[in-house]
């Protein structure tokens, strides 16, 4: 097949690399020429160009810019498309994205493969990156099920365990998971930045190992990534946030009050809960 790709960083670079080696032709779009150049020479794409005007001939393109490029690269896209085109998107928040395209174009499925490195950008590209990871679609009742068919199979070849959901319901999901840790994890190095006492803190970072680099690696991450899925989360997110803080003064309460039992009972009952969430997906 001919496929566009908008956007060639690491989930459009990723893209490239894999949709090339199963053997269809890749139009890449993006940005700045230099990274263009950079996606041809690393095999992310067979042309690539700053032009939307290749594009008038593929049958699917996956928009991969960031979240907040997703309208005006519309825009830019459009006048460009063939008329019964597949487009799809990658975006890690479906709702506002859907809500946004779906009334532009009908032949529209959202999507969101759940894969990613701490890296960004056309260089961080890398092959398999999809590989047993899950690849959400979101379609609506308008969506039409030939393109459903088409990105659920692309998606399937790329080696990712395939969800079909709402947009709603994936929001909420993602809000828990992946949104909710990183505003935790971003608070949990703040409050340990805030010890008043220098020598103290200089301590506490000599000592910080295993618990606390996993406990802060994705509140340690790219800001903008993090501002993105509370701009365009920001209802889910702040339900899970006033959970997590209700969870929070529970906790309190009973090392406040020295209740062992209600605090040994409730990490008791996280023990057990752990593994649903982290469980191998193969
Ligand atoms: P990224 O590495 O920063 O890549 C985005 C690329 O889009 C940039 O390299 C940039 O290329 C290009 N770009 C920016 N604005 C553009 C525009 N107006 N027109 C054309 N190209 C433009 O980001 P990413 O991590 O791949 O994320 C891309 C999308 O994937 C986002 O919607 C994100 O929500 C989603 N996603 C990310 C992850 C993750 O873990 N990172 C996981 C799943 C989904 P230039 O170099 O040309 O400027």
């Amino acid at each position: 097949m001919r496929i566009g790709i908008v956007g060639l960083g690491l989930i459009g670079g990723s893209l490239g690399l894999d949709l090339r080696s199963l053997g269809h032709y890749v139009i890449g779009v993006s940005q700045r020429a230099s990274t263009c150049e950079t996606a041809v020479d690393r095999g992310a794409a067979d042309v690539a160009s700053c032009e939307f005007t290749p594009l008038e001939t593929a049958e699917v393109i996956f928009i991969c810019t960031p979240l907040s490029q997703i309208a005006p690269t519309l825009d830019q896209l459009l006048p460009h498309l063939a008329p019964n085109a597949i487009l799809t998107d990658v975006g890690s928040v479906k709702a506002p994205v859907i809500e946004l395209i779906q009334p532009r174009w009908a032949n529209f499925v959202g999507g969101h493969p759940m894969a990613g490195t701490a890296e960004s950008g056309i260089n961080a590209a890398i092959p398999h990156l999809f590989q047993h990871n899950p690849y959400v679609l979101t379609p609506t009742p308008q969506t039409p099920e030939p393109a459903i068919a088409l990105i659920h199979q692309l998606a399937t070849s790329l080696g990712a365990k395939l969800y079909t959901t709402s947009p709603e319901a994936h929001d909420r999901a993602v809000a828990w998971i992946s949104h909710l840790p990183v505003m935790v994890s971003a608070s949990l190095i703040l409050a340990c930045q805030g010890e008043p006492d220098p020598a103290i803190l200089s301590l506490a970072q000599a000592l910080a190992s295993s618990g606390f680099r996993d406990t802060s690696r994705v509140g340690g991450g790219n800001p903008e990534l993090g501002l993105l899925m509370a701009q365009f989360n920001q209802a889910a997110l702040l339900e899970a946030l006033q959970a997590y803080r209700h969870q929070l003064d529970i906790l309190m309460d009973g090392i406040k009050q020295s209740d062992w039992q209600e605090v040994h009972q409730r990490l008791s009952t996280t023990q057990q809960a752990r593994p649903a969430f982290v469980k191998e997906p193969w």
